[in-house]
């Protein structure tokens, strides 16, 4: 890799792998959109971050009508995170759903396949695309997604691996559960740690005993890079954290760093939510040797501390003390 295409490159995995590419060495461009998905001023203050860097060429388009031949020009591999996420706000806005993932997609690999030389393209596939499956989950079991999400992950999914020639190689990762700084406001962890620090109700969807492969986000982007450099094609490989946990360990992991005991209210189910996940990593360790090096709570302690800093720097712990 000397040259890569990063898209969704201000969004929360895509900003930490485009640093650890230009840690590596390597020239990055970088594509995004600063999409309306949550704030985007989060987004802008990733980019600017990222486009102050000599080997990063930072450029704002929507893939979906953009021009992407031009920035394609001595790429070697491309990664393809830019999309729309979330499970829940996907039963009312598919039409987004289906513009910045699908469509967005097809122009991508549209444009790859009309490159004259070998690249890569390693796509941000989802854990949602196998819906309430038992576990562990395998690449080898039928996808069944339970909700509008799921489905157009699957469905670009689909476009990517169906690209492979011999001129493209291409791998789908199907990313479990992403936690640590940087995450989407519109994530658990996220959310509790929070209400956790402004002494608030922690909000749970259901019982708090369905559970999740947890993944850092630094481990990802150690598999991402691997997958760029693996000599696989045409397949689709989970990404997983190794353990399970239930959202009421989550709370106890986050009880312990606050010093506190935590006020929860339990709702009801979310639409969309499977009730476990977690991910089977035999080929991930196969094809890429890959194995998730980071605890669960050494995880959240991070992102807990990341957290901490943003709402003191806004002086909100001073009010709550
Ligand atoms: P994110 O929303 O923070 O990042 C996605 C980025 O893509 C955003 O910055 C957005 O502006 C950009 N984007 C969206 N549509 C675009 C378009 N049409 N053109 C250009 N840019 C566009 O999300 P994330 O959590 O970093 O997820 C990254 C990828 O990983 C997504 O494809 C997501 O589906 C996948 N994924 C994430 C998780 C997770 O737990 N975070 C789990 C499984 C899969």
């Amino acid at each position: 890799m000397k040259r890569v295409l990063v898209t969704g490159a201000a969004g929360f995995i895509g900003s930490h792998l485009s640093h650890a590419l230009v840690e590596r060495g390597i020239e990055v461009v970088c594509i995004d959109d600063f999409t309306d998905s949550y704030d985007p001023t989060e987004k802008l203050i990733r980019a600017s971050r990222l486009a102050d860097l000599s080997s990063v060429e930072f450029v704002r388009g929507d893939l979906a009508s953009m021009d992407i031949h031009s920035h394609l020009k001595s790429v070697d591999t491309v990664f393809h995170l830019a999309g729309r996420a979330g499970v829940r706000s996907s039963f009312s806005s598919y039409p987004s759903y289906v513009h910045d993932n699908i469509v967005a997609t097809t122009q991508l690999v549209r444009a790859i396949t009309d490159v004259a030389r070998p690249i890569r393209l390693v796509y941000a596939s989802s854990s949602s695309v196998y819906g309430d499956a038992p576990r562990p989950f395998k690449e080898t079991m039928d996808t069944a997604p339970i909700s509008p999400y799921g489905k157009s992950k699957l469905a670009s999914e689909s476009l990517v691996l169906g690209a492979k020639s011999e001129k493209v190689s291409v791998v789908a990762l199907r990313y479990f559960t992403v936690y640590g700084p940087e995450q989407r406001p519109d994530m658990g962890i996220r959310k509790f740690i929070i209400q956790a620090l402004l002494n608030q109700e922690i909000e749970i969807y259901g019982d708090g005993r369905q559970s999740r492969d947890f993944t850092y986000v630094g481990d990802i982007v150690d598999a991402t890079i691997r997958a760029g450099m693996a000599d696989v094609s045409g397949i689709a490989i989970n990404i997983g954290g190794g353990s399970t946990v239930t959202l009421l360990e989550v709370m106890d992991v986050i009880a312990r760093l606050r010093g506190k005991e935590l006020r929860l209210h339990f709702g009801a189910f979310a639409q969309g939510d499977v009730m476990h996940t977690g991910a089977d990593l035999t080929r991930a360790k196969y094809y890429l040797d890959f194995c998730s090096g980071t605890s669960f709570s050494e995880g959240v302690a991070r992102e807990y501390a990341w957290l901490e800093k943003k709402l003191s720097d806004v002086g909100a712990l001073e009010v709550v003390g």
